[in-house]
């Protein structure tokens, strides 16, 4: 499984919104976004205007670096919403919010979805209470996300609960207590996305 290893918080920088990679640093003083908005590298005074496909591109690599996803697997995402039914841009969007890191982080049990993919990866979490150690697997209304039965998972997922305490998304529900428990209520829809994203842009650039 690929994934990205640099530093993260140039990400946020390049793309000019907070991505929220790093967890609870992200909600302190401590952002790095915070303190310097410019795109790294050197003389990016002097660079110029976006080009239109400069602007497509952008629009594209945040939504990538949001959801911890590489190129080839975005592909297949996008292909994926463009032979379903409906919006592409929206079941595209559905289609990542459903990942399981995804879920695991938004319903707090991992402070970044890059902690969450560890955790999922690492055996941590369940479902429907099997265990489950693929971060892309698609959850499905109904699923039931839960913590595998062992002191150190409970233990890491109860710190992770207690200093993010992120608001659940409306399509998830979160049953706190000694073995905390998240269900998936329906498909995400367009305003569960906790990212500001212009679809469009991104439809019209991978249907080139
Ligand atoms: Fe982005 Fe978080 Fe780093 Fe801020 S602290 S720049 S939001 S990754």
């Amino acid at each position: 499984m690929a994934r990205v290893t640099g530093p993260v918080c140039r990400m946020c920088r390049r793309e000019g919104a907070k991505l929220f990679l790093k967890g609870v640093r992200c909600d302190t003083p401590k952002c790095a976004f915070e303190r310097r908005e410019s795109a790294p590298g050197m003389n990016v005074f002097r660079r110029g205007k976006l080009t239109d496909y400069g602007i497509h591109l952008r629009e594209k690599q945040k939504v990538k670096r949001y959801y911890g996803v590489l190129e080839r697997q975005f592909r297949k995402y996008f292909d994926a919403a463009e032979r379903a039914k409906g919006n592409t841009g929206e079941v595209l969007m559905s289609l990542l919010e459903r990942r399981l890191d995804n879920v695991v982080c938004r319903l707090g049990f991992g402070q970044s979805r890059a902690q969450a993919r560890m955790m999922v990866n690492h055996g941590h979490i369940t479902v429907n209470g099997r265990c489950v150690d693929v971060a892309s697997c698609l959850t499905r209304p109904g699923d039931v996300i839960g913590v595998k039965d062992r002191p150190k998972s409970l233990q890491w997922v109860q710190a992770s609960l207690e200093e993010s305490a992120r608001e659940v998304p409306e399509f998830l529900s979160l049953i706190q207590g000694p073995q905390p428990e998240g269900h998936v209520l329906r498909l995400p829809e367009a305003e569960d996305v906790s990212i500001p994203v212009q679809t469009q842009l991104i439809v019209e650039l991978c249907s080139k």
